[in-house]
């Protein structure tokens, strides 16, 4: 455990237990460190179709914990109460989530559960998370805030009146100038008096990945001149009581408290002039930007890793608001933020299979037959050859490896010139391969291939290199010996995964069973953690292969036992091909024709081998988790 830093980034979720197994503890620290759902359990229950009650799931898998996204719901939701209490602080906290996070509907649909108590809304910032978010919020607490945010056409904006008149709170946050006549015009052909929110450009600047579109350059919200000139235009219409909210977003991922404080305070001033002006303002809304620990560093200086928790986090933000809003004697806004990395991270957890690892043969010294490479080289590599063990035995080693590239170079160059035999070539990259090893002290690393698709699965870190835990959820009792990197399915070069949390550059696994499956072993799965924010809602379907399986799992009885409440299997084959135009059934029909005209007595056979892989899902099945229980309802 040490070895993968889970105490660090994972506490007080994930642990291990005696048998080497990853734990989940939905309530965080309230259960002790070795007891919590273990997930190999979960994995072999959701996937085995021979179980019981086995599911057969397909891999890769989503394994949701609600209970984790409720617990980081209230922690937050505390924090800020805690905070408040504690200055002194003369209003109340109001969260909102961010659809766009993941807009799953039952994630959506747990966050307003879980926050119905404290008046939780949510924020969409396009058509489709308004839909979705009216809906849920009709279910829900009737004060929490509706965020309306992003760029806006007519549509939107009658879309977020509309929300009013069901008696939804909702904001509607100016995000570009022209957006104010069309609500001022919209909000009168409606008779609709809407509550009206501005996004403010700030000075501050988040320097890290997820601070590009902050600062006064940046992408999205008015300028201070803008600003000024949505107030004339309100006042102008007899509007400026609508105007009631401040937003403002530093950036994802703010790495430090002293960043956060300077944003908020620039925030907490703006507001401050609006009430000068004239407005009716109550809220403050300071966008998202709680940061999560991914390498649980806390070291704060890269998009890795933030310096600060939840408690210190809210502590921030309060005292630069009270701090402003104390000087200049005007009313304790009420806080909002829309915090959605920090909410949903934790809940999920994606589960892969490592299918097979290369072979690393180095050859022992005497296994090297030299009168036999040093025959075929030409004049300048067998200059290095002697180059090299001159090197070797005054233990000089960067000379030695220089040598060995040299003549590892030459040979190749030789080898395409034709004068070359390949078990030459062959016994000089064996030699080349001992040599480093016997410098570097350590095998290259191996690479492992998994059932996944990084460009659906961990989307970021194929597109800004963001680095997530990886971690094997058993035999974590059992020292890793092998030095690894990821490699997936796709026929594409940037789908591996060649950086680690801790900066490394490879990862270290356990040896895997020949053939996968069987053997002492048995199969061995891997855990991607912390993605459960952006990652699922930003794949895509490249090479066509589509969206996970995803299982529910609730602590039951006690702290170890559990019970799954919802699964799904991942889009099948014909599911991924459907959603290109293509028509699966077509498709089948053709096949099925052709079968019959050219392979008689196999038409059968092969018509159906064509309908499970339509039916199962694009990713490799190994013999055991190919299951017809799996299909999808909705035909192939
Ligand atoms: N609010 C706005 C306007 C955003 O643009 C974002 C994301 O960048 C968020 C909230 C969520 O931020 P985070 O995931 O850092 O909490």
């Amino acid at each position: 455990a040490a070895l993968y830093r889970i105490d660090s980034w994972g506490a007080p979720y994930f642990a291990v237990n005696d048998s080497g197994n990853i734990t989940v503890r939905p309530y965080g620290a309230s259960t002790s460190a070795h007891q919590g759902i273990d997930l190999l359990k979960v994995v072999k229950k959701v996937s085995d179709p021979k179980s019981a009650d086995g599911l057969g799931l397909q891999f890769p898998l989503i394994v949701r914990f609600p209970d984790v996204l409720k617990n980081r719901l209230e922690s937050l939701q505390s924090a800020f109460e805690l905070a408040i209490q504690a200055q002194g602080y003369e209003s109340h906290y109001q969260g909102v989530y961010p659809v766009k996070c993941n807009q799953d509907r039952f994630v959506v649909e747990d966050v307003v559960k879980f926050g119905s108590p404290f008046r939780f809304g949510l924020e969409a910032g396009s058509k489709p998370e308004l839909l979705l978010a009216m809906n849920c919020l009709c279910k829900g607490n009737p004060e929490a805030v509706l965020v309306c945010n992003g760029f806006k056409d007519a549509e939107y904006i009658s879309l977020a009146l509309l929300a009013r008149k069901l008696a939804l709170n909702t904001v509607i946050v100016l995000e570009q100038e022209e957006e104010v006549r069309l609500v001022i015009d919209i909000s009168r052909k409606l008779s609709v008096r809407p509550v009206i929110g501005l996004r403010a450009k700030l000075r501050t600047k988040h320097s890290g990945h997820f601070g590009s579109t902050s600062g006064e350059k940046g992408k999205f919200g008015l300028t201070t001149n803008q600003i000024l000139r949505v107030v004339k235009e309100l006042h102008g219409s007899g509007m400026l009581d609508c105007l009631q909210l401040l937003h403002f977003h530093i950036g994802s991922q703010i790495p430090s408290t002293a960043l956060l404080q300077d944003g908020v305070g620039e925030g907490a001033q703006i507001y401050s002039e609006l009430v000068r002006l004239g407005a009716n303002m109550k809220v403050i809304d300071i966008g998202g930007g709680l940061g999560i620990d991914y390498d649980g560093s806390k070291s704060g200086n890269s998009d890795l890793s933030v310096s600060y928790g939840l408690e210190e986090y809210a502590s921030a933000v309060v005292n630069a608001i009270r701090v402003v809003c104390d000087r200049k004697s005007i009313k304790h806004p009420i806080i909002c933020s829309e915090s959605g990395r920090a909410i949903v991270s934790h809940h999920s957890i994606l589960i892969f299979e490592a299918m097979g690892a290369t072979a690393l043969t180095i050859p022992a010294m005497n296994e090297i037959n030299i009168p036999f490479v040093i025959e075929g080289l030409s004049e300048d590599a067998r200059a290095d050859y002697w180059n090299l063990s001159d090197a070797a035995m005054r233990h000089d080693n960067e000379t030695c490896l220089f040598y060995a590239d040299q003549l590892k170079q030459r040979c190749v160059e030789q080898f395409k010139e034709g004068t070359l035999g390949i078990e030459q070539l062959g016994a000089v990259d064996g030699l080349f391969d001992l040599v480093s090893k016997m410098i570097g002290g350590s095998e290259p690393a191996r690479t492992y291939l998994v059932n996944l698709s990084i460009f659906t699965s961990i989307p970021d870190f194929w597109s800004i290199g963001q680095v997530f835990p990886i971690v094997p959820i058993h035999r974590l009792d059992e020292r890793p010996v092998v030095k690894s990197v990821l490699s997936d399915l796709t026929c594409d070069s940037d789908g591996k995964i060649d950086k680690f949390i801790g900066g490394e550059t490879s990862l270290p696994l356990h040896e895997l069973d020949s053939g996968c499956g069987g053997g002492v072993y048995g199969r061995y799965y891997l855990g991607m953690f912390l993605g459960g924010a952006y990652e699922e809602a930003l794949g895509g379907v490249h090479n066509l292969f589509g969206g996970p399986s995803v299982v529910t799992v609730l602590q039951s009885d006690g702290p170890q036992s559990f019970a799954v409440t919802r699964a799904m299997p991942g889009s099948s084959c014909g599911d991924i091909l459907r959603a290109k135009q293509h028509e699966p059934e077509l498709m089948f029909n053709t096949l099925k024709h052709r079968a019959e005209e050219f392979c008689r007595f196999d038409a059968g056979a092969l018509s159906s081998s064509v309908a499970h892989s339509l039916h199962n899902m694009p990713y490799l099945q190994l013999a055991s988790s190919c299951s017809l229980t799996a299909f999808n309802n909705s035909g192939f």
